[in-house]
Order: structure tokens, then sequence, then C-alpha cells
């Protein structure tokens, strides 16, 4: 792992990590050239510009105690978001709270992706 500035890490293989403020979990795409889905990069790590829209999509284990065991009553979840110039637009289709929003991307927690 590579750090390239406060907001992004180059997890090497053309793997660049954000951390997602929405998810409070760190996101990562593909960029150059290789195989599988690959997005722009404008190659600015303080600033950066991925191109296109960024959705990660997941399901988790209902909230609920006697449905937790039950995978018909699991949780979809959805984070879909622009990343341009630094900031994270996050569209109304994601399921956290800062659907909707545009923020900073923000720094790594401490002691995240220090090695
Ligand atoms: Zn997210």
């Amino acid at each position: 792992m590579k750090y390239l500035s406060s907001i992004l890490r180059d997890l090497g293989a053309g793997r660049l990590s954000f951390w997602c403020p929405g998810c409070n979990d760190a996101h990562q795409i593909l960029y150059g050239t290789g195989s599988g889905p690959r997005w722009g990069y404008n190659g600015n790590a303080d600033l950066p510009t991925f191109t296109p829209s960024i959705k990660v999509t997941w399901s988790e284990p209902s909230d609920k105690p006697e449905e937790q065991l039950d995978e018909t009553k699991d949780i979809e979840k959805c984070c879909h978001s622009f990343v341009t110039n630094g900031q994270i637009e996050f569209l109304s289709d994601c399921t956290h709270a800062l659907a909707g929003t545009t923020v900073p991307l923000p720094s790594f927690p401490p002691g995240w992706g220090t090695s």
C-alpha cells in the first residue's frame, strides 16, 4: 500500500482506495489498463476525480433479532457516488445518512492503511 495523500491510497495493481464518510468504510476503484471495470482518474491525489460514478451494493442481516438468520429478510444496502475534485456527491439511492449530499472526501482514520 502506498500513501498518495491523506484521502487516497494506492493498493497496487491499479487499485485506489478512499474513505467513504457515508459508509464509514474504505471503497476502492480500479484505474489504468487491465481487466475488469476501470475508472478514469485525474491523477490528482489531493483533489481526485473518478469517472463514472461508483456504486457499491451489499446486504446485511435484518436488525430485528428474530429475523437475523433469515436471509430473505436481509436489508439491501447501496452507496452510489460521484467523486469530483476531492468532493464526494452521494446520490439519492444511497441507503446511508449522507444520501443526496456532497461533502469533501475525508482523511483516512488514524492508523488505517499506514503500512
Ligand atoms: Zn460508501
